[in-house]
C-alpha cells in the first residue's frame, strides 16, 4: 500500500468519525441544524476520499470530483448559514449555485473541453464559500473562532478559484482530467485544501459548541418568558458577599390573580412581560423571584436612591398602559419593598427586611413604595385596578 493511498485512508477514516460524532451530537441536541449538516457535509467528504483511494482514473472519480465535492460545499455552506441563524438571500445563493452546477453539467453533455466543464464546478464551490464568508461577516461577533473561520473559508475560496489558472498554467489550456489528476501540482493543491478543509471542520464544530454551551447558558440563567434572570441565577448572585454595601427592591404586582381572572392568563403574561421590561430598562441586576414577584439588585446604592428607583418603577409600570389586551384606562399596580445591605455582606443578607417591607405595603394598600426604616417610609399610594 503507497503512502498515498495510507494517508487517505487515515483522513477518510477522520472524517468518518467527525461525520459519525456531529450525527450522534445533532441528535442528542435535539436535531441540532448546523451539526446535521456539517455530518453530511463530512459524509460526502468521507465518501469522495474513499473514492479518490480506491477507484482512481476511474470515471467514478470524475464523478465524484464534479459531483461529489459541489455536494460537500454546499452542505459546508448550508452549516455555516445555519449557525449564523442568517437566512437572507438563501434563495438566491441557491439559484446561483445550482445554475453553475447545471451548465458544468450542459458542458459536460456536449462534450465541452475539460476546463471548461471543472470552471463551472469550481465557480460553484468558491461561490459557496464566498457566500458562508459572508455569512460570517454578517453576524461577525469578534471572537477569535469566528475570525478564524472567515479566513479559513476566504483561503479556501482563493483556492478554489486559483486553481483553474494555476493548471492551465502548468499543463497549458488543452488540460485533460487523466493529465492532471495525480500530477503533483494537483497533489500539493488537494493537501492545501484538506488542511484548510479539516481546519475549518474544526472551527465550526467548535463554534456550534461554544454557541450551544452559551444557549444552555442563558436559558439556565434567564427566565423563559421575561428574559430577566430567574431565581437560581438571581440568588447566586445575590449571595456574592459585596464590598461596598447597597439595596435590594422586592416587589410584586396587585391583585396579579385577578387579572388573569378578568382577562385571561394570556393578557397576565402580557403585564408581566410589560413589568419585567420597566424593571430591565432600569439597567440594574433584574430577576423574577417568583410568578409575579421581582427583584432589583442595586450595589453601591443609597437606601435614598433606591427608593426613587423603585418609585420610579411603580409610576411608569402603573401609568404605561401599554398592554393592547387590556380595556382602555385600565391601570395594573405593583407594591414595592426596600431594605439595605452593609458593606462586607452579600445583598441577600437583605432579602427578609426587603420582604418585610414588601409585606407592609401591601398591607398599608398596595400601589406604594415601603422602606426597610421606621415603618413611615412610603411613597405614593392609588387605587389598584381600575377600570
Ligand atoms: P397581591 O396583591 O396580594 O399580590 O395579590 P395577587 O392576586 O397578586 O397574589 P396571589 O399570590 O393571590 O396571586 C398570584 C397569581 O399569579 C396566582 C397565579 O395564578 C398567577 N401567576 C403566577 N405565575 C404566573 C404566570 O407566569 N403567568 C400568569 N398569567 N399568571 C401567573
Ligand atoms: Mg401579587
Ligand atoms: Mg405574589
Amino acid at each position: 500500500m503507497s503512502a498515498m493511498v495510507g494517508l487517505n485512508i487515515v483522513i477518510a477514516a477522520i472524517l468518518g468519525f467527525l461525520a459519525l460524532l456531529c450525527a450522534v451530537a445533532s441528535l442528542a441536541l435535539r436535531r441540532n441544524e448546523p451539526l446535521a449538516w456539517l455530518a453530511a457535509a463530512l459524509g460526502v467528504g468521507t465518501t469522495q476520499t474513499l473514492i479518490v483511494t480506491f477507484a482512481p482514473g476511474t470515471p467514478l472519480e470524475f464523478i465524484s470530483a464534479m459531483v461529489m465535492a459541489p455536494l460537500g460545499f454546499w452542505l459546508a455552506n448550508c452549516a455555516i448559514h445555519a449557525m449564523m441563524s442568517e437566512k437572507r438571500w438563501r434563495r438566491a445563493f441557491n439559484l446561483a449555485f445550482a445554475g453553475l452546477c447545471a451548465i458544468a453539467l450542459a458542458l459536460f453533455t456536449v462534450g465541452a473541453p475539460f476546463f471548461y466543464q471543472v470552471l463551472f464546478v469550481q465557480l460553484a464551490c468558491c461561490l459557496a464559500m464566498i457566500d458562508a464568508g459572508l455569512r460570517i461577516v454578517s453576524r461577525l461577533r469578534w471572537r477569535v473562532l469566528d475570525i478564524s473561520l472567515l479566513i479559513s473559508v476566504c483561503l479556501l475560496a482563493l483556492l478554489r478559484i486559483a486553481r483553474l489558472p494555476l493548471l492551465v498554467w502548468y499543463f497549458g489550456p488543452g488540460i485533460e482530467f487523466t493529465g492532471f489528476n495525480g500530477s503533483s501540482m494537483e497533489l500539493a493543491m488537494l493537501a492545501g485544501e484538506s488542511f484548510l478543509t479539516l481546519g475549518i471542520i474544526t472551527l465550526v464544530i467548535s463554534a456550534i459548541i461554544a454557541d450551544t454551551i452559551e444557549t444552555f447558558r442563558l436559558q439556565s440563567e434567564r427566565d423563559g418568558l421575561t428574559g430577566l434572570l430567574n431565581r437560581r441565577a438571581f440568588d447566586a448572585l445575590a449571595g456574592v458577599t459585596a464590598a461596598r454595601g447597597g439595596a435590594v427592591i422586592f416587589c410584586d404586582i396587585d391583585h396579579f390573580k385577578q387579572v388573569n381572572d378578568r382577562f385571561g392568563h394570556q393578557v397576565g403574561d402580557e403585564v408581566i412581560c410589560a413589568f419585567a421590561s420597566v424593571m430591565a430598562r432600569t439597567g440594574y441586576q433584574a430577576g423574577r423571584i417568583g410568578g409575579e414577584e421581582f427583584a432589583l439588585l442595586l450595589p453601591g446604592m443609597f437606601m435614598q436612591e433606591a427608593l426613587d428607583v423603585a418609585e420610579m418603577i411603580r409610576t411608569r409600570f402603573h401609568a404605561g398602559g401599554d398592554i393592547p389586551e387590556m380595556p382602555a384606562g385600565t391601570r395594573v399596580s405593583a407594591s414595592f419593598g426596600v431594605a439595605g445591605f452593609a458593606g462586607g455582606t452579600p445583598p441577600s443578607s437583605a432579602f427578609d427586611r426587603a420582604d418585610a417591607a414588601l409585606y407592609r405595603a401591601k398591607h398599608e394598600g398596595r400601589n406604594r413604595v415601603c422602606a426597610d426604616l421606621d415603618g413611615s417610609g412610603h411613597y405614593g399610594a392609588k387605587d389598584l385596578l381600575t377600570a
